[in-house]
């Protein structure tokens, strides 16, 4: 429980007074949109108030209409009825571009230009907007730093000369570099390693203490959600807001089962990270090797989040088990996982 009980006190145990609020307030009212030639609508009538500086997750499983939601906000999707307002302006009233321009905007397939190197890359909308070339260079060095890459080592590379979490990093950097009150960010970390997923969401949390901007997050990641959000929007089925609270009241009160779902789920998945594939082995028999992608692959040292995590990158619900030699000694099929833990009920079953 280590993870979540810190990421429900790391805001109370900040030390310095906080920072000014830089934000803006949002308000969603009766938000729909529904796709052309489609029965249902994607987004259906969702309302939502989120106060200056917070950071609120759109927490929900694929489908449920998150990334309609967000592209509404910034106008890269058009509702079919209802209002967004920042500020108490009503967005649909502002030229579209205009109005990108100071939301920032970070997607987990990152979108750096490939011909262009990071320096040009973060500072493309201040370039946008007509800074001077000397304010731009002086931002986009304090924007590296501030994510941590060293901006002598990094302004002159190109993207694929970096990692994809140094890319992620720029492509934050990116959506800060013209200081928009908004940042809209759809699971911008969804494509990393579980390991520079974690350090950057810690980077993340320390930044946002500091920037206090209005921030909507994405994520189908309850962790994340609860790492992150000074408040969880858990979403159903056409972003229907079953429940909107703080992280730790969705977890000692969730509103109903769907909720509930995702809690449970969510602590299953918090205990794959402490159990090891040895671990399960012991409760388990692996499958004769089968049709497991080759190179999906874990040890017996590996823990089984790390087994699903090589399953969800690698696209198939099986992993090879080899031994610290390389050599497989069998297939390991996600729904052996599931059935663990359900045989557990719930428990270690370390
Ligand atoms: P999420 O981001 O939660 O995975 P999306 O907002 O992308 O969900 O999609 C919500 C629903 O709208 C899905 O059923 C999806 O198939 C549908 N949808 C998304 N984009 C379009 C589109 N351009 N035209 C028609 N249907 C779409
Ligand atoms: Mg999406």
């Amino acid at each position: 429980m280590s993870e979540s009980s810190s990421t429900v006190v790391h805001r109370p145990s900040d030390q310095q007074p906080a920072p000014a609020i830089r934000g803006a307030r949002i308000q969603l009212v009766g938000l729909t949109k529904r796709y052309p030639g489609q029965a249902e609508a994607a987004v259906d009538n969702v309302s939502m108030e989120i106060a200056p500086g917070e950071l609120v997750m759109l927490l929900g499983p694929s489908g449920c209409g998150k990334t309609t939601t967000m592209k509404m906000i910034n106008r890269l999707i058009e509702p079919t009825s209802g209002q967004i307002l920042i500020d108490g302006e009503d967005v649909l009233r502002f030229d579209p571009t205009e109005l990108r321009r100071g939301i920032g905007y970070v997607i987990q397939q990152i979108g750096l230009f490939p011909h262009m190197t990071i320096a040009e890359n973060v500072g493309l909308v201040p370039k946008l907007l007509g800074w001077k070339a000397a304010r731009i260079a002086a931002r986009v060095d304090e924007l590296l730093d501030l994510v941590g890459l060293e901006p002598s080592g990094y302004r002159d590379r190109y993207p694929k000369q970096l990692s994809g979490g140094q890319q992620q990093r720029v492509g934050v950097a990116r959506a800060l570099a013209a200081d928009p009150p908004v940042m809209l960010m759809d699971e911008p970390f969804g494509a990393t390693d579980p390991i520079t997923r974690e350090h950057l969401q810690n980077e993340f949390r320390k930044l946002q203490r500091e920037l206090r901007k209005t921030i909507i997050f994405v994520t189908h990641d309850f962790d994340e959600a609860l790492r992150l959000g000074d408040r969880i929007a858990v979403l159903r089925d056409r972003s229907v807001i079953a429940q909107f609270d703080p992280p730790e009241r969705i977890l000692s009160q969730p509103a109903d089962d769907y909720v509930a779902g995702f809690v449970g789920s969510a602590a299953a998945i918090r205990r794959s990270g402490l159990t090891t594939v040895d671990d399960a082995l012991r409760h388990i028999e692996l499958d004769p090797i089968g049709d497991e992608p080759s190179g999906a692959s874990v040890t017996g040292d590996d823990t089984v989040r790390d087994a699903i995590d090589v399953m969800l990158r690698s696209g198939s619900n099986r992993v090879t088990v080899t031994d610290r030699a390389g050599v497989a000694l069998g297939g390991l099929d996600f729904s052996q996982i599931c059935e663990l833990w359900t045989r557990a009920g719930g428990h270690d079953v370390r």
